[in-house]
C-alpha cells in the first residue's frame, strides 16, 4: 500500500446531486447503484435498455428508465438534471460473446458518443466511463506468464478487434471532451469483473461465473465432466464486484485523474486451470476435464499493474479470489437451484 498522507485526495460530493447509472439493469451498473444508495445518496436514475423485468438488480429509491442509449434523443432524456453520470451500459459480455459478435460490441460506439456529449450539453460535473483491459496491444499478451500491463501499454495500439477498438476510442472521446471542452472524465480499464448478481448462464457469461456453473450443474446431474475453453493455461486477473464499484467511486472523485485512464483489477494472476481447481474445491468435488482448443479463449495471458493506482489512491483491489469465488458459486448455486424450481433467475 502506497503512504495514504502522500495519495491524491477525493472529493466529497453532497449526497443529494442527481447521480446517473447508464446500464444499471446489469452487472456492475445495478451494483453501483446499490453502492451509491447504500452510501446515503439520494437521487439516483438508473437508466438500461432491457424491460424492467430483466433488470438484475433494483434497489429500493432507485428512479428505473428504460431507454435505448443508442439513440441520441434518449440520452438527452437520462441525463437530465445530472451532476454525475456514470457510463456502463454496452452490449457485452465474455470471450464467447465478444469473439463472435464484434459487430454489436463495435456499435456500443453509438452509446458512448451520445451520451458523454449529452452530459456535456447537460452541464455534468463529473462523466465516468467504463473501459477494459482488452485496449491493450494484443501482441504484450501472447504469453500465459506475462508482465502485468501498465496503463501505456495501451499505445502503439493493437486492441482486440471490435470490444477492445471501440473501448480505446471511447476513452480517446472522454479525453478530449476534457481537453477541448473541460468536462471531467474519469475512465477506468476494468479487468475481468465476477461475483453475485452476475452473467452466469446464457452464452453472455464470463470464465469464472462459467466454470462455477458447470461445476454446480455436474454435481446436480451427477455426471463428474467438465468440459474447459482453451488448454486451460490461459491466465488472467479477477476482480470482485465490491471492489469494482468501490474503486469506481474513488476514482470518479480524484481530480489527479481527470481524462487519465487507469486499471482497475487486481494483480492475482491465475490459470484458467487453476481457477477449475478451485471452483472444484470450493463444490467439493473433482472432475474429469475435456479441453477444447478451438473454444473462445481470448489472449494467452493477461494482468493488471497496479502501480499506478496505488501511487495516486493509496488503495487498489483486493479481495482474495478464494474469498470472491466462494461468494460467487453459492451465489449462483442459489440461482441454479430457483431455475430449477421454474422461479426468476438472473441469467
Ligand atoms: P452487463 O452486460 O451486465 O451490463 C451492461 C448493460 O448495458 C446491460 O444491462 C445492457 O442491457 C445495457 N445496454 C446495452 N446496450 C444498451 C443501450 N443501447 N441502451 C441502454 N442500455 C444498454 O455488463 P457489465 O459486466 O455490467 O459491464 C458494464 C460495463 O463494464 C460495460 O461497459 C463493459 O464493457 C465494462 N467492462 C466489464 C467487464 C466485466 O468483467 N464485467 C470488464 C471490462 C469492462
Amino acid at each position: 500500500m502506497a503512504n495514504a498522507s502522500k495519495t491524491a485526495k477525493l472529493t466529497v460530493v453532497d449526497k443529494n446531486i442527481q447521480i446517473v447509472i447508464a446500464g444499471a439493469g446489469g452487472f456492475i451498473g445495478g451494483s453501483l447503484a446499490r453502492y451509491f444508495s447504500g452510501k446515503g445518496f439520494t437521487r439516483i436514475r438508473a437508466v438500461d435498455k432491457k424491460p424492467l423485468s430483466e433488470w438484475y438488480q433494483r434497489t429500493p429509491g432507485v428512479e428505473c428508465l428504460c431507454l435505448d442509449l443508442s439513440q441520441e434523443q434518449n440520452c438527452r432524456r437520462a441525463v437530465e438534471g445530472a451532476t454525475e453520470v456514470y457510463q456502463l451500459a454496452a452490449d457485452m459480455g465474455g470471450m464467447g460473446f465478444i469473439e463472435k459478435f464484434r459487430i454489436e460490441c463495435l456499435r456500443s460506439v453509438l452509446i458512448n458518443t451520445h451520451m458523454v456529449e449529452s452530459a456535456y450539453r447537460a452541464g455534468v460535473d463529473r462523466y465516468f466511463y467504463s473501459s477494459s483491459a482488452c485496449v491493450y496491444n494484443t501482441d504484450l499478451q501472447k504469453d500465459p506468464n506475462v508482465r502485468a500491463l501498465k496503463e501505456s501499454d495501451a499505445y502503439p495500439a493493437m486492441s482486440e478487434r471490435g470490444y477492445g477498438w471501440e473501448k480505446l476510442i471511447s476513452e480517446m472521446f472522454c479525453q478530449e471532451y476534457w481537453a477541448e471542452r473541460k468536462m471531467k472524465t474519469f475512465m477506468a480499464r476494468f479487468h475481468n469483473v465476477y461475483g453475485p448478481w452476475g452473467t452466469w448462464d446464457g452464452g453472455r457469461e464470463k470464465a469464472p461465473a462459467a466454470l462455477c456453473r458447470k461445476v454446480i450443474a455436474a454435481k446436480d446431474k451427477n455426471d463428474l465432466r467438465i468440459d474447459v475453453w482453451g488448454d486451460g493455461t490461459q491466465t488472467r486477473s479477477y476482480m470482485f464486484i465490491d471492489d469494482c464499484v468501490k474503486g469506481i467511486d474513488m476514482i470518479t472523485h480524484c481530480d489527479t485523474l481527470i481524462a487519465t485512464p487507469i486499471n482497475l483489477g487486481t494483480s492475482e494472476l491465475i490459470s484458467v486451470k487453476d481457477l477449475v481447481t478451485l471452483c472444484e474445491t470450493i463444490g467439493g468435488v473433482t472432475l474429469k476435464r475435456t479441453y477444447d482448443p478451438a473454444a473462445p479463449k481470448g489472449v494467452a495471458g493477461r494482468n493488471s499493474d497496479n502501480t499506478m493506482i496505488r501511487r495516486i489512491l493509496g488503495w487498489e483491489p483486493a479481495t482474495p479470489l478464494k474469498d470472491g469465488m466462494r461468494k460467487t458459486y453459492a451465489w449462483i448455486e442459489q440461482q441454479y437451484k430457483l431455475r430449477k424450481a421454474g422461479k426468476r433467475t438472473v441469467e
